[in-house]
């Protein structure tokens, strides 16, 4: 048994042993505890990992209370409807708010939440049927069979099972392709694009995770406590959630119970002494959880979890891939056929005009060199054809159909896959899950798949390849470090391999050369030529000419953002306006 194992059974045990063990304070402060959790868990994944912020979780947990409450109490409803009721509502609040807000970048949606709890709390206590600021009282217990829920020993064994649940379903979530895309999206959302992810709706769909765990804590809460007042959803609580995830450590799904525990805890005691220290009553308790936070940051912006994780000495590396059964190819097509054409693409920032009305085309088959000093506009063409950036001018054709308006996700599909020259890779991702996410297309199962693990065969497959695209760009031996660990040569390559994952038409390779030794520009240029008879076409950019001249068939010299010259590799070599402009200036 590994170390992280023995301390989860010991958990466990702890979790069993708890309602026996423990006096009645406690069953209750751990029910406190677990509905915290459910709640922190939502922001663990929301916040921590897709790095999207919200103050208003307590509002949807007040929803999941609030529904229960009144329909079981105004329209003697089961509580086992009241939930599926409570959390469609909830969803349709989330879906609503998260459509609008959550492709905003900056603090909109840290803003909007605030104010969207604010409003709510406001409904909570002002509406006649939900009991104005007194609340609804006699909310009923749950009953499941013939067992009654209705002291806190029982309310406890239904909370922590929920909570489990939803901690293994977080855990699932974040192991499989969704969750690897979800893992991107805090700050390689480009990226994920670019190979194929839907990133909007991907963080909708965080949000509406994280809102329905919390209107499940809702439920559970209403009918442990039974009763609903809107005291425990003003907005105090959503920063409180807030600084659990935090505390935890908001990327780690088990930072969701430390950050619970400590502060659920530490709450109950600042609620006796800080009273009786000030000498009066009041909210004390957040102005220390804020100094705790901040001293907290100041130290570590990871939380407490991995200071706990410390107490356990885990070796726990993900799995090397088995073998499984090769994805499906994409057809490829034939040689000398057209494959791109860019006909006068432009493009300017501002006054400056990075790609000025260039055009040049390729066939199927070849390696196009794209060549010029640095600022000529070569990134930037690379952007326009993958939809990263949008051209101002011109037409973009792949394999004759029109692809300068498509989002870049469209264009992946079409088979366009491409390395960034600022390496764009997760660096706390291993390479293989680096890889794994370039080949996001060719898998189909979505989250709730996965939160049941239905996704396991295929999760395989894209495993395999992506580990024997690592080996084939030559890091096989570091299959399962850390991405960010590796050099930067060494991380263009994981960018190529990420690319071949995708199981490109195209290849748009941007300076994959740059910081490689010889011995690996000579590896680097074998595999390109390996996937050119593989019927794989090429544009590369790279900046040394003895690596390109040996490798491409036809090249495109850009200068200025214009086209300044174009032919055979000898041809180029000879140009005096290119030795002028280019050539010469590095000799
Ligand atoms: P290259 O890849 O050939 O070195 P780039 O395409 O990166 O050149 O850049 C071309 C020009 O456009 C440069 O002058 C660069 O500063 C400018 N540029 C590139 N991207 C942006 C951007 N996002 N905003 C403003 N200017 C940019
Ligand atoms: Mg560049």
């Amino acid at each position: 048994m590994t170390p992280a194992r023995a301390a989860f059974g010991l958990f466990l045990a702890f979790l069993v042993a708890a309602p026996f063990a423990l006096p009645e304070f406690y069953v209750t402060l751990m029910n406190y505890i677990g509905l915290a959790a459910l709640v922190t868990l939502g922001l663990v994944l929301l916040t921590g990992v897709a790095g999207l912020m919200s103050f208003g979780q307590q509002a949807f947990v007040g929803i999941g209370a609030y529904a229960t409450g009144v329909l079981t109490t105004v329209y003697a409803v089961s509580p086992w409807l009241s939930l599926p009721a409570g959390l469609a509502l909830t969803g349709l609040a989330a879906l609503g708010i998260g459509a609008i807000t959550v492709r905003l970048s900056g603090h909109y949606l840290p803003i909007s939440t605030i104010a969207w709890g604010i409003a709510l709390y406001f409904v909570f206590g002002n509406l006649e049927i939900l009991g104005r600021y007194n609340g609804l009282q006699g909310v009923p217990p749950i009953t499941v069979g013939g067992w009654t829920v209705d002291s806190g020993r029982d309310s406890y064994v239904l909370i922590w099972v929920a909570t489990l649940a939803a901690l293994v379903a977080a855990r699932n979530l974040l192991d499989s392709r969704s969750g690897r895309a979800v893992r991107a999206l805090r700050f390689r959302g480009t990226m994920a694009e670019s190979f194929g992810v839907d990133t909007a709706r991907l963080k909708l769909v965080v949000f509406l995770y994280a809102a329905l765990l919390a209107a499940l804590s809702g439920w559970l809460y209403a009918h442990f406590l039974r009763f609903v007042s809107p005291g425990p959803f003003n907005v105090n609580a959503g920063i409180e959630y807030l600084f659990m995830a935090v505390v935890g450590g908001a990327s780690s799904v088990w930072g969701a119970v430390v950050g619970a525990s400590v502060l659920t805890m530490l709450k109950e005691w600042l609620k006796d002494i800080l009273p009786a220290l000030f000498e009066q009553s009041g909210n004390y308790e957040v102005i220390v959880f804020g100094v705790l936070m901040v001293a907290l940051l100041h130290r570590t912006s990871a939380g407490l979890m991995p200071a706990f994780a410390r107490l356990v000495p885990t070796s726990r590396r993900e799995a090397r891939p088995r073998e499984a059964a090769p994805l499906a190819r994409r057809e490829r097509p034939r040689a000398g056929e057209p494959l791109l054409d860019v006909r006068a693409a432009h493009k300017q920032f501002g006054g400056l005009v990075a790609v000025s009305h260039l055009s040049f085309d390729m066939k199927s088959g070849e390696i196009l060199g794209l060549i010029g000093p640095n600022g000529a506009g070569k990134s930037t063409m690379f952007n326009l054809i993958t939809g990263v950036l949008a051209a101002d001018d011109g037409e973009i054709l792949f394999r004759g159909e029109r692809i300068d308006r498509l989002p870049s996700r469209d264009i992946a599909r079409r088979g366009i896959g491409r390395t960034f020259q600022h390496v764009n890779l997760v660096g706390a991702m291993s390479v293989l899950e680096n890889v794994a996410i370039g080949a996001h297309l060719r898998g189909r199962h979505g989250s709730v798949a996965s939160i049941l693990r239905l996704d396991r065969a295929e999760e395989a497959r894209l495993r395999a390849e992506a580990a024997r695209q690592v080996e084939r760009a030559g890091l096989g031996e570091h299959l399962l470090d850390a991405a960010g660990s590796l050099p930067l040569g060494q991380q263009r390559l994981v960018e190529i391999a990420r690319a071949l994952a995708a199981d490109p038409v195209l290849l748009l390779l941007d300076e994959p050369a740059a910081g490689l030794r010889y011995r690996e520009k000579q590896a680097l240029a074998a595999l390109l030529r390996g996937l050119r008879e593989e019927g794989i076409s090429i544009l590369l950019v790279e900046h040394d000419m003895d690596f390109v001249m040996g490798l491409v068939d036809r090249l495109v010299v850009m200068d200025f953002g214009e086209k300044l010259a174009e032919g055979l590799p000898q041809e180029i070599q000879r140009n005096p306006a290119v030795i002028e402009a280019y050539l010469g200036g590095i000799e």
